[in-house]
């Protein structure tokens, strides 16, 4: 896997109640020269086994952070950018640090960065990962719980993690209109949210119905291909242009 096979890729998240641009989800992409275009779903678990997932992570907080400004300077402010990070990087006690000096070197305020865990890492009890936990928040970056409902995540542990966020996982936004439990869990997860005092994000929103149903059911942020696919970054400023009305925003 070279780094220049790989791309980044950024899909909107809107604000359920007034559709505004609140930030965007950093999703890798590699373009193999004879294999063709090969998925994260396919790659990910690779490279965690292979020990390249630290590295993806890295290069995909670096180019994220550059993105911003770079938007920035073309007068393009998208408040927020998600990094997934994968359980394998919270072992390494360098990461704090290696956030902060990407922040540092590209200007940016911590508040502009979320970073995405999966309750793999949420679930972890050793010291280094609460460590890193801690040391992200503290530094005012986002945690963002990801894939929310698709593990065995014990509510007192997820209670007790310093998130800002959490995300529902798309499997149960899909079933919305022929599974009643798909429903119950994800308006159990936004109440979950809410009494936490947490954002809460549902990813896969497809439909106007579904979105519809999650403004009934107070989620804040929607993500998913009823707003847009992922998007090169240069096709972000083309997609806001078509939302004339509609700024940025993240309350
Ligand atoms: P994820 O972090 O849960 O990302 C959301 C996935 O849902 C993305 O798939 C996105 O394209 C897809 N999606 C978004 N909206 C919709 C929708 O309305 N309908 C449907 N059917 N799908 C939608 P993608 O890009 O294939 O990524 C799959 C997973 O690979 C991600 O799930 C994430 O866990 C992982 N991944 C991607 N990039 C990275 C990365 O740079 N680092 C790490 N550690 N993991 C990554
Ligand atoms: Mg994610
Ligand atoms: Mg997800």
């Amino acid at each position: 896997m070279h780094k220049k096979e790989l791309y980044l890729v950024y899909q909107p998240q809107v604000c359920a109640l007034t559709g505004t641009l609140c930030g965007v989800e950093a999703l890798s992409r590699w373009q193999h020269p004879s294999l063709g275009f090969i998925p994260p779903s396919t790659f990910i678990p690779i490279a965690e086994e292979t020990g390249q997932i630290e590295a993806i992570g890295l290069w995909s907080l670096e180019k994220s952070c550059e993105q911003i400004r770079k938007w920035e300077q073309d007068n393009v402010y998208v408040p927020i950018v998600s990094v997934n990070m994968s359980a394998v990087h919270f072992c390494s006690m360098d990461l704090p640090e290696q956030i902060l000096s990407t922040l540092q070197k590209y200007s940016l305020a911590p508040q502009r960065l979320t970073i995405e865990i999966t309750e793999s890492v949420a679930m972890r009890q050793d010291p280094e990962t609460a460590s890193n936990l801690k040391a992200i928040r503290d530094m005012g970056v986002g945690l963002s719980m990801d894939d929310f409902g698709t593990g065995f995540s014990s509510l007192s542990r997820l209670a007790q993690l310093p998130l800002t966020e959490i995300k529902i996982d798309r499997s149960f936004v899909e079933n919305f209109e022929n599974n009643i439990s798909s429903l119950v869990v994800a308006e159990a997860a936004i109440n979950i949210g809410k009494r936490l005092g947490i954002k809460v994000v549902t990813e896969g929103v497809e439909h106007e119905a579904q979105e519809t149903k999650l403004q009934e059911l107070g989620c804040d942020i929607l993500q998913g291909f009823f707003y847009s696919k992922p998007l090169r970054a240069e096709e972000i400023p083309l997609w806001l242009a078509a939302r004339p009305s509609r700024r940025a925003s993240r309350g």
